[in-house]
C-alpha cells in the first residue's frame, strides 16, 4: 500500500530500525517474548521454537518483514483463524512519541483495565502516531503435529459450509483454511511448469480448493485420524468432492509453497494485475464473489479474476488479470474502474477495503467512502492529539482529510 514509501517531496527522513534487533526477554512461564522492532519475523519464530514455544504470526514475507512493520500494519497471515492477527498476539509496546518521549508498556500483562488501551491505538497505525521500538508478544505451546490437505469443492457455498463443519469438529486445532480458485491453479500450471501441482486443476465440477491445516499437541497419528475422519464426513455430506492429504512433512511444505509462493510467482510472469485485499462476512463470501465476478465480466469480457485468500477470516485477495492474449500493462488503464466495481460491492456488503494490508498511500482517498464522518473525525482527532505537527509518516492513512492549518500546536 506504500505505507513505508516516502512521498515524492524529497523532504522525508527515513528511519531504519534494523539495528534494533535484540530479543530482550523470553519468559516461558508467562508465555511471552519481548523483542525489538527491527527483529525479522522469522528470527522471532525460530527463537521461540528453540524454547518450545510457538509465535504464530506467519506470512509469505516472514523472511524479511520486521516486527515493527507487522505491528504497524496489524499483519494477519495464515493462522489468524486460530491465533488472531498481530494485534491479538501483542500484550504490550514500547513507543517513541512525537515529543521524543518513550512510553514503556512492556509489562506483559494479560489483564490490565486501567484506562484507554494505547497499545491498540499504535498497532495498525502504519507509523502515523509514533515509532514502535519494542513489543511483548504472546506465545503458545508448540504443536507436536500438523496435518494439511487440499480439498476440492464445487463452489464457494460448499467450502463455506464445510468451514463451519471443520470449525465445530476440529475446534481450536483448526489453524488454517485457505481458499484458492481452480482458475488460480490453472494459472500456476500454465505459468510455473517447474512446480508440480498436487492436483489436476481441470478436474470436472471443481471450482475451488481449500488448503486446510490442523495442529495439535497430540501425536501425528491422532491428528491424522481426526483429519481424515472429518474430511470423510465432508465427502459423505456432499460438500467435499475430493481431497489429497499431505502424508509427509515434505508434502505439507509443498502445499504451503503452492499457497505462499506459487500464486504470486504465476501472476508475476504475466506482469501487473489489479489487486484488492478485501473482507466481508464469511457467510456472504459466495454471493459477494458471484456478484463481483459477474459485474467484472459484463464490463470487461474475458477478464480473469485471480481469487485466493484466508476464507477462515473472510479475507479475499481478489485480483483481476487481463483477458488471455491481452497485454497486462495495457489492461491496467482500467485499474480505477475495476477498483470502483470491487470496492462498491465491498461497501454494499458492509465489508472492508483493506483486510490486512492497511491504507498506506494507495487507499487514502478511499477511506472517505468507507468510513463514517464520525469515525473519520475521531481518527483525525487522535492523530492531532498524538502527532500535532504531522511528523510521523505524513501523507499516509489520513492525509486528504488532514488540514495542516487545523493541527493543534504542541504546548511543549
Ligand atoms: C510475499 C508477501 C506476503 C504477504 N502476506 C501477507 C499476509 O498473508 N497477511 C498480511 O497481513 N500481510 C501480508 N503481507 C504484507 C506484510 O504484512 C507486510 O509487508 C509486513 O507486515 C510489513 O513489514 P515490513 O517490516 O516489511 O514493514 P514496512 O513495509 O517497512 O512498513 C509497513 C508499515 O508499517 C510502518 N512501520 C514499520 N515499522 C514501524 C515501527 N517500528 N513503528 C511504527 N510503524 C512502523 C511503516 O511506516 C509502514 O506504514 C505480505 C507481504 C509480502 C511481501
Amino acid at each position: 500500500m506504500g505505507g513505508g514509501t516516502p512521498d515524492p517531496s524529497g523532504r522525508s527522513v527515513l528511519i531504519q530500525l534494523s539495528r534494533l534487533r535484540r530479543i530482550r526477554d523470553m519468559d516461558t512461564d508467562n508465555d511471552t517474548v519481548t523483542v525489538e522492532a527491527g527483529c525479522v519475523l522469522q528470527d522471532v519464530q525460530s527463537a521461540t521454537r528453540a524454547v518450545g514455544r510457538l509465535f504464530p504470526l506467519s506470512l509469505g514475507a516472514e523472511g524479511s518483514c520486521t516486527i515493527g512493520g507487522n505491528l504497524g500494519t496489524n499483519a494477519g497471515g495464515t493462522q489468524v483463524l486460530r491465533y488472531g492477527n498481530a494485534r491479538e498476539l501483542t500484550l504490550g509496546l514500547e513507543v517513541v512519541t512525537a515529543e521524543g518521549e518513550i512510553w514503556n508498556g512492556l509489562r506483559g500483562l494479560r489483564k490490565d483495565n486501567t484506562g484507554y488501551d494505547l497499545r491498540d491505538l499504535y498497532i495498525g497505525s502504519e507509523g502515523t502516531l509514533g515509532i514502535i521500538t519494542a513489543a511483548t508478544l504472546r506465545l503458545y505451546p508448540l504443536p507436536q503435529a500438523s496435518y494439511a490437505g487440499l480439498l476440492a469443492f464445487a463452489g464457494l457455498a460448499e467450502a463455506v459450509a464445510f468451514l463451519s463443519v471443520a470449525r465445530q469438529r476440529f475446534s481450536a486445532t483448526l489453524t488454517a483454511f485457505e481458499i484458492i480458485s481452480a482458475e488460480v491453479l490453472r494459472l500456476i500450471g500454465q505459468n510455473r511448469p517447474q512446480f508440480s501441482l498436487p492436483v489436476n486443476p481441470g478436474e470436472a465440477g471443481v471450482a475451488w480448493y481449500a488448503l486446510l491445516e490442523i495442529s495439535d499437541t497430540h501425536s501425528h497419528q491422532n491428528v491424522r485420524n481426526v483429519f481424515t475422519d472429518v474430511v470423510a464426513q465432508g465427502v459423505e455430506d456432499g460438500l467435499v468432492i475430493d481431497a489429497i492429504v499431505a502424508e509427509s512433512e515434505a508434502q505439507r511444505q509443498h502445499l504451503w509453497l503452492l499457497r505462499e509462493h506459487e500464486i504470486s510467482a504465476a501472476q508475476n510472469v504475466e506482469g501487473p494485475n489489479v489487486k484488492h485485499d478485501v473482507s466481508v462476512r464469511i457467510s456472504q463470501i459466495p454471493s459477494f464473489v458471484d456478484e463481483v465476478v459477474e459485474r467484472l465480466r459484463e464490463r470487461f469480457p474475458g477478464c480473469r479474476p485471480v481469487i485466493f485468500g484466508h476464507l477462515g477470516d473472510g479475507n479475499l485477495h481478489f485480483n483481476v488479470s487481463a483477458p488471455e492474449g491481452q497485454d497486462a500493462h495495457d489492461f491496467m488503464q482500467w485499474e480505477q474502474e475495476i477498483h470502483d466495481i470491487v470496492h462498491e460491492a465491498v461497501r454494499v456488503f458492509s465489508g472492508s477495503i483493506s483486510a490486512e494490508h492497511g491504507i498506506g498511500q494507495a487507499k487514502v482517498s478511499l477511506l472517505r467512502n468507507h468510513k463514517s464522518a464520525v469515525e473519520l473525525d475521531l481518527m483525525l482527532r487522535i492523530k492531532q492529539a498524538l502527532d500535532p505537527h504531522n511528523l510521523f509518516n505524513p501523507g499516509k492513512v489520513l492525509q486528504p482529510v488532514l488540514d495542516k492549518s487545523q493541527m493543534i500546536v504542541s504546548t511543549r
